[in-house]
């Protein structure tokens, strides 16, 4: 027996059908899935329930709650209303089960490798992917018994040969950052299905308007909902999507850990999320014509943009995905013509007035760095050939402003800079 309260956690509510199915496009499933129809005061929006506790009106009620008759929430860390409407919009959109939201995307993936390794087992990483999730592997799961391995990002030969009795998880990333390698995930999952191991795709760089990981047979989904599914870079958080039975011992885990949203922090997803379609649509444009205008630049020697025909990955980008999102990777000229030094390309970053200078990307508001300065400062020049970051590297992180905005922006900052003094 379902009592009142459950009709807040709803899809439909009131006898109506859902306003969003499966059926739905991305759009309307970003406004509308997740959501009760009627909820409480007659609001439009969710209500954000600022509370750590919820109350039981006797003991029966507590009884009737532990033996799964009443759906409701107990204790804030265990999980609140706001973050269910969160959780049910992000599995809709992504085409999975169920989503466990974290407070970022590393707890989330954190979490997920907590709930499903054990000492003994072991983990296939391509290399490319972001360092501080193969930081946690290689030295913090290694301390308990869990081994780290990684292959050339792409190379599924050489990840499907590294596949041992006790592999776990694949992992990667796609696109990869800074470099945008674009994995092709039907093969990536098939390999995980031949040899019975768990596959896991990092797809914030992508989100589910542009790749849909599940469909193509990934078990995992993650992101960091920091990036374009908040979409205002005014929140952390994060979150792993697929199968039920998969993600109830991550449920369960996160509850122990505790890496849980505030309620107003999951309302402000929540909020961010309704846009994802139409923000995702302007990323895609905005990233495509800023590629094409820094690759015809004389001052540009290389472009990294996965929707470019030049890129290594165009073609299975344009198989599998929709768009390629606002992040752009190139490599800088000097006033000699030959590689840009470190000081030349600050310059060019300095020169800029719309992209703030800032780590991150996927926010409505463009970001820059060189990723030599911002990520790779305290590395010697021998690691940095290593991870492929030489010093004429700008990252640009395009947001929603006029695409003709940013790039008589970029413009001015290459001529001005690209002058002898
Ligand atoms: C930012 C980022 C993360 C980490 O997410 P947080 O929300 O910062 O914890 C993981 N993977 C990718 C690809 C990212 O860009």
């Amino acid at each position: 027996m379902l009592t009142e309260d459950a009709s807040i956690l709803s899809t439909s509510g009131h006898g109506k059908p859902a306003a969003a199915t499966s059926a739905s496009g991305p759009s309307t499933t970003a406004v509308h899935a997740g959501e009760a129809r009627e909820k409480p005061g007659f609001s439009i929006t969710d209500p954000i329930f600022a509370s750590s506790t919820y109350t039981f009106a006797d003991t029966q009620a507590i009884v009737d709650f532990l033996e799964q008759k009443q759906v409701r929430e107990e204790y804030g860390r265990y999980g609140n209303p706001g973050e269910k409407v969160v959780e049910q919009k992000l599995a809709a959109l992504e085409g999975g089960e169920e989503a466990v939201l974290f407070a970022s995307g590393m707890a989330a993936f954190v979490g997920v490798l907590m709930a499903h390794v054990d000492a003994g087992d072991e983990i296939i990483f391509f290399d490319e992917c972001y360092h501080r999730s193969r930081e946690f592997c290689r030295k913090h799961l290694t301390r308990f018994g869990v081994a780290y391995r990684e292959v050339p990002t792409c190379d599924y030969d050489a990840m499907e040969a590294a596949i041992g009795p006790r592999t776990k998880f694949l992992i990667s990333e796609s696109p990869t950052n800074p470099h945008l390698s674009v994995v092709d995930i039907e093969r990536f999952a098939a390999i995980g299905r031949r040899h019975g191991v768990a596959t896991l795709i990092d797809a914030t760089l992508c989100t589910p308007y542009n790749l849909r990981p599940l469909e193509a047979g990934v078990d995992y989904v993650l992101h960091s909902a920091t990036k374009y599914l908040g979409g205002h870079n005014d929140l952390l958080a994060g979150a792993v999507i697929g199968r039920t039975a998969l993600l109830e011992p991550v449920r369960r885990l996160r509850g122990i850990m505790g890496g849980v949203n505030s309620p107003h922090n999951a309302y402000l997803l929540e909020r961010g999320l309704k846009t994802l379609a139409l923000r995702m649509e302007r990323h895609n444009t905005n990233g495509l014509a800023v590629a094409r205008f820094l690759e015809s630049h004389p001052r540009v020697a290389q472009v990294l943009y996965p929707g470019l025909t030049s890129h290594p990955y165009h073609e299975v980008a344009a198989r599998t995905m929709r768009g390629c999102g606002g992040l752009i990777t190139f490599f800088l000229r000097g006033r000699d013509g030959g590689p840009a030094t470190w000081r030349e390309t600050a310059d060019v970053v300095d020169a800029v007035r719309i992209p703030r200078i800032g780590p991150s990307l996927g926010g409505v508001e463009s970001l820059i760095e060189q990723p030599l300065v911002m990520s790779y400062w305290n590395y010697t020049p021998e690691e940095r050939v290593t991870f492929r970051i030489p010093d004429n590297m700008i990252r640009l992180a395009c947001g929603i402003e006029d695409a003709a905005d940013l790039v008589a922006d970029l413009a001015q900052a290459l001529e001005s800079t690209g002058r002898d003094a």
